[in-house]
């Protein structure tokens, strides 16, 4: 069995994400390679290198890889897995971007949202919105999965000395297809993926300035990452990043805050795992107080300033 690991540069550290995929490394063999993509990569390229998981760090770093398109390392990516028997990706927007591309390529099968590991051909993963677990087995000779990171956390232990670091040449296949424009960061909003805290809005709030006054307020005071469900997304209050549920981010912090979401399976789907859930809405029969960890039946409008109020006095 060899595996390999694949991830780019977001900030100066390696994505958290990464270390979830390393849990489900674990689960299959206990050592991969990591291909890291991105410009830059010194520091990231060391952090990674120390943990025991890994065997070999490979670096393929360029500056027109400083904002990435899948489309321009699609290809070569799709080569450098020629040499490996699993190929693991976090299930984030690059992972579900980028794997399909690879798996496109080389007509293969991909596995996708993997939260569990049987066997190296056999795992776990829902279906029908979280409703049923099903195990699937790869057939093909080089299994492609993406990794559902919230359901892997596992410790990880240190190397002694760092891992074997390989440079590898970008062959720089740009698509006339598609280019980088710009990028437009919302003054750097807590990953959402990662959150400890998650403050979630619905369609309820009415407007992207009330979205942007009560919500993301909320989640400024709390550190917190900002959710919207799918409805919200549709209207306009907040970017498609945010949606959580099945068509959205799996997410599980330690508190989940939904204000004014009604709890459609498509949005619980997203949130279950959650450690904490909190959920205000006005209507005392909404089906997400039945995934509540604490129900409060109220006004979000009524709600939200109070408790910014009491936020901002500390
Ligand atoms: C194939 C498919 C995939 C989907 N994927 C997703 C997904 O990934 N994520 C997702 O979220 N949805 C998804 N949906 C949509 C989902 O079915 C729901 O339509 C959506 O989640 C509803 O969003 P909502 O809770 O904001 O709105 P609504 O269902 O309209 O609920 C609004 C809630 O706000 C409450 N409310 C109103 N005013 C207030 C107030 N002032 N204070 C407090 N509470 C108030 C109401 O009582 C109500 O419960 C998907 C649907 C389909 C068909």
């Amino acid at each position: 069995m060899k595996i390999l690991v694949i991830t780019h540069k977001v900030t100066q550290n390696p994505e958290s994400n990464l270390f979830n995929v390393f849990g489900a490394v674990k689960k299959l063999s206990g050592q991969c390679d990591v291909l890291v993509v991105g410009h830059n990569l010194g520091s990231i390229v060391d952090e990674i290198a120390k943990y025991k998981v890994v065997s070999k760090v490979l670096k393929l770093d360029d500056a027109s890889l400083e904002h990435i398109l899948v489309e321009n390392i699609a290809k070569q990516i799709s080569e450098i897995v020629g040499g490996y028997t699993h190929v693991l990706i976090a299930a984030d927007s690059f992972g579900k971007n980028l794997l399909p591309r690879v798996a496109g390529i080389l007509e293969l099968g991909q596995i996708s949202e993997v939260s569990a590991v049987i066997s190296p051909n056999i795992y776990q993963k829902f279906i029908y919105a979280g409703n049923v677990l099903v195990e699937v087995e790869a057939l093909d000779d080089i299994k492609l999965l993406t990794i559902r990171c919230t359901s892997f956390n596992e410790h990880l232990d240190l190397r002694d000395t760092q891992a074997e670091v390989e440079e590898i040449q970008y062959t720089n296949i740009i698509s006339n297809k598609i280019k980088f424009v710009t990028i437009n960061i919302d003054n750097k909003p807590v990953d959402l993926s990662n959150a400890k805290v998650v403050v979630t809005g619905g369609r309820s709030l009415g407007s992207k300035e009330a979205f942007d006054t009560n919500i993301r307020e909320l989640a400024k005071c709390l550190n917190a990452g900002v959710g919207s469900t799918r409805a919200a997304v549709e209207a306009g209050y907040a970017n498609n990043d945010a949606q959580v549920g099945q068509t959205g981010k799996i997410v599980a912090p330690l508190v989940y805050l939904a204000f004014g979401v009604s709890g459609a399976v498509q949005h619980i789907a997203g949130m279950k795992d959650s450690k904490t859930v909190i959920a205000i809405n006005i209507d005392q029969n909404a089906p997400i107080f039945e995934y509540a960890d604490y129900g409060l039946v109220g006004d979000l409008f009524e709600v939200i300033p109070q408790l910014l109020l009491r936020l901002q006095q500390f």
